[in-house]
């Protein structure tokens, strides 16, 4: 059984003549189409989703009352498979140490295969004290919910509800994915998305897509951003040392100081990012950490430097190591210094959004939010996610909700103690999220 619904009453009816009224008059009709099957689906899961809005908000303050940190998620995995098994959702815990997969069967599937749509929330918190001053301020010292993991969490249970209420009309499966450990792993662990592939989680049944998202306050409250392509730039990551010849400082020019040397280094980057990249696509180079020298009198022998470079573009980015490197060596060569340069091209990789599922998100959230507040993205953001290990294996995206609403709190970019979310994000998110899955199933199934 689809989910059509052919009743049109005869206000619709109406509504047909009259456009072919303003057609016959040569005037442009004021609706493209009478209100469809479309539109009533449509409809449904506007109500379903704001009717689920209230839960979803208690789900997500009682998560941000409660964070915990990578790999410690057991009171939030606990919450979310409690969750989903109320729905009637299969449910398998430990997946990944903490992670938590529940596979909804749908009702509508004829016979043989059918296609199962993913979709993924990350559950983690920041060591950061919790600052918000509302009731449900963190409990634990010292751990806070500034990243909005709480409402990805608390959005996601949402769309589980809306589509469980609706499953004996899904064309498929939807396996829901809450993934431990997102926020930046020690070198000697593995992130949650890894861990959970490890473990298996794309196994049985194996997602066709994945779906995910990130809240910000850079976009209002009801609306949702996309693009084809990277959607996150992920960083690259570089060390240098530059080196000099230790002297005096009464004796300088019997020396080659490191420190100068550095100095006009990190200038000549920060010259070469605003000269000589694209002003089209965005770029930050970023020198984060430097050290050297051993007396104030001393010229410094060696300077030591990390930094980070992130960019739009993925074709630029493959000629940056080049780039970067000849302004590093031509610095260094005109003081006679050396250096010694480690590049990680793509430390952290892109996200990269597939055209497909981009397209298919893009018109089902319309029909639910509006045109208006379905938002191209012009770059990625320069920022990095582990939901890149899931998206270089299944098609998707990584889409961005808007979280800011009238309350200044609520404007707090990501990672600030006082970070919110706009009570308008629920519903939008869950129904975009669950008008892209029921979608996704139908048009899997009719190909
Ligand atoms: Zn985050």
């Amino acid at each position: 059984m689809g989910l059509a619904n052919v009743y049109m009453d005869m206000t619709e009816v109406a509504e047909v003549y009259a456009l072919q009224r303003g057609k016959l008059r040569g005037k442009e009709p004021t609706a493209m189409t009478p209100r469809s099957d479309a539109d009533n689906l449509a409809n449904e899961v506007k109500a379903a989703a704001n009717a689920v809005a209230a839960r979803v908000k208690e789900i997500r303050e009682d998560i941000h009352a409660h964070p915990e940190l990578r790999y410690q998620e057991r009171r939030t995995a606990a919450l979310c498979a409690e969750e989903l098994r109320s729905l009637g959702i299969e449910v398998t815990e430990g997946v990944g140490q903490t992670g938590v997969v529940g596979v909804l069967r749908g009702g509508a599937i004829s016979s043989g295969a059918c296609q199962t749509v993913g979709f993924r929330a990350e559950m983690d918190a920041l060591p950061t004290e919790d600052l918000c001053g509302h009731p449900w301020q963190s409990t634990n010292p010292g751990v806070g919910h500034h990243c909005g993991h709480d409402g990805h969490v608390a959005a996601l249970l949402g769309t589980a509800r809306v589509l469980a209420g609706m499953r004996d009309r899904l064309e498929g499966n939807v396996k829901f994915l809450f993934e431990p450990a997102e926020e930046a792993t020690p070198d000697d662990e593995i992130a949650g998305s890894t861990a959970m592939i490890n473990d298996g989680a794309l196994d049985d049944p194996r997602p066709d897509a994945i779906f995910a998202c990130h809240f910000y306050p850079e976009w209002p409250a009801g609306s949702i951003a996309m693009k084809v392509g990277s959607s996150f730039s992920g960083n690259d990551y570089f060390e240098l040392t530059v080196k000099g010849k230790e002297s005096h400082s009464a004796v300088p020019w019997k020396g080659i100081d490191a420190i100068v040397v550095a100095a006009q280094v990190i200038s000549a980057l920060q010259s070469f990012t605003a000269r000589q990249l694209d002003i089209e696509e965005a770029a930050s180079l970023t020198v984060g950490t430097i050290s050297g020298g051993r007396a104030s009198n001393i010229l410094a022998e060696t300077v030591e430097m990390t930094g980070t470079v992130r960019i739009s573009s993925e074709e630029i980015r493959d000629d940056l190591p080049a780039m970067i490197e000849r302004t590093i060596k031509g610095v260094c060569e005109s003081f006679g210094a050396e250096y010694d340069l480690k590049y990680f091209s793509r430390h952290l990789p892109a996200v990269i959004c597939t055209q497909a599922e981009v397209d298919l998100m893009r018109s089902a959230s319309i029909e639910v939010l509006g045109r208006e507040h379905v938002i191209e993205m012009r770059h990625p953001r320069l920022a990095a996610d582990t939901v890149h290990e899931w998206l270089d294996r299944v098609p998707g995206v990584f889409f961005m909700v808007g979280s800011a609403g009238e309350s200044p709190d609520t404007r707090y970019p990501s990672h600030h103690q006082r970070f919110n979310i706009a009570d308008e994000t629920w519903p939008a998110v869950v129904a975009a999220e669950s008008m892209t899955a029921i979608r996704y199933l139908q048009q899997a199934r009719s190909e």
